[in-house]
């Protein structure tokens, strides 16, 4: 298959160069797009034929479900039962980086959930995916436009990578703003539970919902032998080629000077923040120290840059835990496969 890239600046672009990609949706072909999370591997969500091609073309496997992404919140309760807390969200944040797993109404494509009798809804704020969910007419269904396991793509040119030949359109719509995943929180009757910590961040979510559950693997590895609930919850994840170590210290002096250090030999990439470690062609910075919001934006581009380098090994700082510190912590460990190293 030809894959034509066709662009959409975020800022000026026309709705109507997005025809042709809607077009495809429609005829139940496969488009990439951007949202302000990552890229998404889009197909029309009521299709079932479509929606098995993105398992396909990720090679991801059938029995992890895929988030439905609308251009509006009130689209949502046709596919879903939306109860009261879920309005609140989205009074709160949508559209916007957060997927909220409702009850099925059971009318999207079964590949979709995966067989569960619950479906994950999001409405990205990004106008590019808005317009091109409005274009479509039904909405899209899309896990991240990456071959399973690696790192998810925040540039089309992440997507072209990763899938060139294997989808009709990418849609380039510029660098993602978030950089990670959606938060993804789950409404069972009695509880809410975070599935995966995002852009949204726990903080934000408690003070809307108040109690807020943490499901035990976002920050654990799973139980030898459980079956994970999705891709995001296995011990690997999000993955750069080289083996990637966390390294925690109580002291970032001492850490920056491991990265400093370690820059020494060629065989290492060092990914840091500014000023830890001098520029050199396998150093990549996520920022300054305090700003997590661009280490976010960031960490999937550099952890592909790092291996693009032909790094044997890949040093990365390990994340606060704190706001979006949270969500990092959760990518990282996950594509660390848990690798930390204490200094
Ligand atoms: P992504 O990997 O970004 O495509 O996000 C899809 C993730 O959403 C899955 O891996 C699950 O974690 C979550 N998800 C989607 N649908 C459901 C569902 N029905 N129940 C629980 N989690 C879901
Ligand atoms: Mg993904």
């Amino acid at each position: 298959m030809k894959t034509h890239v066709i662009t959409a600046d975020p800022e000026r672009y026309e709705e109507s160069c997005l025809s042709g990609a809607a077009d495809l949706l429609k005829a139940g072909e496969l488009v990439a797009f951007p949202t302000e999370t990552v890229y998404g591997l889009g197909a029309d969500g009521t299709n079932d034929s479509a929606v098995k091609k993105i398992f396909e073309a990720k090679g991801r496997p059938q029995n992890n479900p895929l988030i439905l992404h609308f251009s509006n919140v009130s689209e949502c309760s046709e596919f879903a039962e939306c109860d009261d807390r879920f309005y609140a969200l989205a009074d709160a944040f949508m559209p916007g980086p957060l997927t909220v797993v409702l009850p099925s109404k059971g009318i999207c494509a079964p590949s979709v959930t995966a067989g569960l009798d619950s479906v994950a809804v999001r409405v990205p704020v990004h106008p590019v995916a808005r317009s091109l969910i409005k274009a479509c007419g039904k909405p899209i269904a899309a896990p991240s436009a990456n071959l399973s396991g690696r790192p998810s793509p925040t540039t089309a040119d992440h997507v072209i990578k990763d899938l060139d030949g294997k989808v009709g359109i990418i849609v380039d719509g510029g660098a993602c703003t978030v950089g990670l995943e959606s938060t993804i929180v789950k409404l069972d009757k009695d509880k809410a539970t975070l599935l995966r910590p995002g852009g949204i961040t726990l903080e934000m979510l408690k003070a809307v919902l108040g109690e807020v559950a943490v499901a035990p693997e976002v920050l654990s590895p799973p139980e030898p032998g459980a079956v994970p609930l999705s891709p995001g919850m296995l011990l690997k994840h999000y993955s750069p080629k080289a083996p990637l170590y966390l390294v925690r210290s109580e002291k970032h002096e001492k850490r920056a000077e491991f990265f400093r250090k370690s820059a020494l030999c060629g065989e290492n990439a060092v990914i840091c923040f500014e000023g830890d470690a001098p520029a050199s062609k396998n150093v990549f910075y996520l920022g300054t120290r305090e700003d997590e919001a661009e280490h976010a934006r960031r960490l999937f581009d550099l952890l592909r840059l790092a291996d693009e380098g032909g790094a044997k090994r890949i040093y990365a700082p390990m994340p606060s835990g704190d706001g979006i510190g949270l969500a990092l912590q959760n990518r990282m460990l996950r594509a660390a496969a848990f690798r930390i190293k204490d200094i």
